[in-house]
C-alpha cells in the first residue's frame, strides 16, 4: 500500500496509523540476499519459501550453510550476487558499510539495471546518499525498515517500510510481499527510515514506561506478570487508542487545549516519584518526562495538554 504522512496530509486518513497492504500472490522472481544475519537468513528463508529463485552471499561464508541445502545458490562474492537477480536485498549490521559494499570488486559495474533495496537500519540523511550513488551507478534504489522480529517475517503482523523508487517499489512487489506486507511511503528515500525510527522511538518510549511499572511491582514483590497480562496491557492499549490520536492532531494543530487531563493537574504533587523512591525504584527513565512536563507548566501552559511537552522538544516555528 501507499501511504502519505506528509504534513499537509489533513485528512489524516492515510497515515501509518493504518498499515493495512496484504501479502499478495507473488510472481516468481530473481533475489539475491546480501548479508544473512538473524534478519537476512529470515528474509532469504521466506523468499526460498515463496519459490524465488534465491541466491545469498554472507561475509562469513559458512552462514550460508542452511540456506543452501533448502536450495537458495551460493554467491562467492557481494559482485556476484548483485549479478545473479534483479532484486538486491542489503541487511547487514550498520548501513556505513552498505555502500563500501556495493563498490567493492566489480560490485559496482554489476549494479546497472539492478533494484537495490536495502533494509539496513539507518538514517534519513544516509538513506538519500546512498540512493544518489546507487542511482550514478545505474541501478534503482530503495529504502527498507523491518517493522519485525526475525521470528515475525512472513507472518501477519511484518510490515516493512518503502521509500524510493516507485515504479522499482512495484516491480519488485512479487519479493517485498514474500515475507511482509509492503507500505510505501514515497520517492523521498529518506521516508523509511525517518518513520522507522519514529516508530521505535514510540516502542522505546513503551518499553521505558514498561521497565518503570515493573519495577514498581517488583519492588512491593507482585507478580510482574500477572500485572502485565491482566492490567497493564489493557491500559496501554486503553490509552494509545483513546490518548494517541487526539494528542496527534493537537500537534498537527498546534492547539494544545486540554480535553479532560491539564497538565498542571498531572504534575500538582510528584506521586510517582516519591513511591518509587520509598520503594527504592530508581527514577531515572521517569525524570526526564517529569521535567519537562515541569517546565512547560511553569511556562505557563498548566491548562494545555500533555501534548504541549512537544513544544519543547521541537519547537513549531522550527518546522521544514
Ligand atoms: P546480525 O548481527 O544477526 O547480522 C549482521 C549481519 O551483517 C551478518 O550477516 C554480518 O556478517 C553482516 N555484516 C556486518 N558487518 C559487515 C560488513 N562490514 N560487511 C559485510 N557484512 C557485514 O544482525 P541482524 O541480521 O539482526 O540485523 C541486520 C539489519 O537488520 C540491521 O541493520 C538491523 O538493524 C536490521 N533489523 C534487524 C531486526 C532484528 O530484530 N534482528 C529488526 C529490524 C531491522 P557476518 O556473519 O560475516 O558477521
Amino acid at each position: 500500500m501507499a501511504v502519505d504522512n506528509s504534513a499537509d496530509n489533513s485528512a489524516g486518513n492515510s497515515a501509518a496509523n493504518s498499515v493495512e497492504s496484504a501479502v499478495r500472490g507473488t510472481a516468481r522472481q530473481s533475489v539475491s540476499v546480501i548479508g544473512l544475519g538473524d534478519m537476512g537468513t529470515a528474509l532469504a528463508t521466506a523468499l526460498l519459501a515463496a519459490g524465488h529463485q534465491v541466491t545469498v552471499w554472507n561475509r562469513t561464508a559458512r552462514k550460508a550453510d542452511g540456506l543452501v541445502e533448502k536450495g537458495a545458490r551460493r554467491a562467492e562474492s557481494p559482485a556476484a550476487a548483485i549479478a545473479a537477480s534483479e532484486v538486491v536485498l542489503v541487511c547487514i549490521l550498520d548501513y556505513a558499510d552498505v555502500a563500501p559494499l556495493l563498490a567493492a570488486d566489480g560490485a559496482g559495474a554489476a549494479l546497472k539495471g539492478r533494484v537495490v533495496v536495502n533494509v539496513t537500519n539507518g538514517s534519513p540523511a544516509e538513506a538519500r546518499a546512498l540512493a544518489d550513488r546507487v542511482s550514478d551507478l545505474g541501478a534503482e534504489y530503495l529504502d527498507g525498515g523491518i517493522m519485525a522480529v526475525p521470528d515475525l517475517i512472513g507472518k501477519p503482523s511484518a510490515f516493512v517500510l518503502y521509500s524510493g523508487a516507485k515504479d522499482a517499489f512495484e516491480r519488485s512487489r512479487g519479493v517485498l510481499d514474500s515475507f511482509a506486507r509492503s507500505v510505501y511511503l514515497g520517492t523521498d528515500p529518506g521516508l523509511a527510515p525517518l518513520n522507522d525510527l519514529a516508530l521505535l522511538s514510540g516502542m522505546y518510549g513503551m518499553f521505558g514506561g514498561f521497565l518503570h511499572a515493573a519495577a514498581l511491582m517488583r519492588s512491593a514483590d507482585r507478580n510482574v506478570t500477572a500485572f502485565t497480562r491482566e492490567v497493564l496491557m489493557p491500559w496501554l492499549r486503553a490509552m494509545a487508542e483513546n490518548q494517541l490520536p487526539a494528542m496527534a492532531a493537537q500537534v498537527d494543530s498546534g492547539d494544545y487545549g486540554v480535553t479532560g487531563s491539564n497538565l498542571a493537574m498531572q504534575v500538582s504533587h510528584d506521586a510517582i516519584g516519591d513511591a518509587s523512591r520509598a520503594q527504592g525504584v530508581s527514577t531515572e527513565l521517569f525524570d526526564p518526562l517529569w521535567e519537562l512536563m515541569k517546565r512547560r507548566v511553569a511556562d505557563g501552559h498548566g491548562q494545555e495538554s500533555i501534548g504541549g511537552v512537544l513544544e519543547l522538544l521541537h519547537p513549531r516555528e522550527r518546522r521544514a
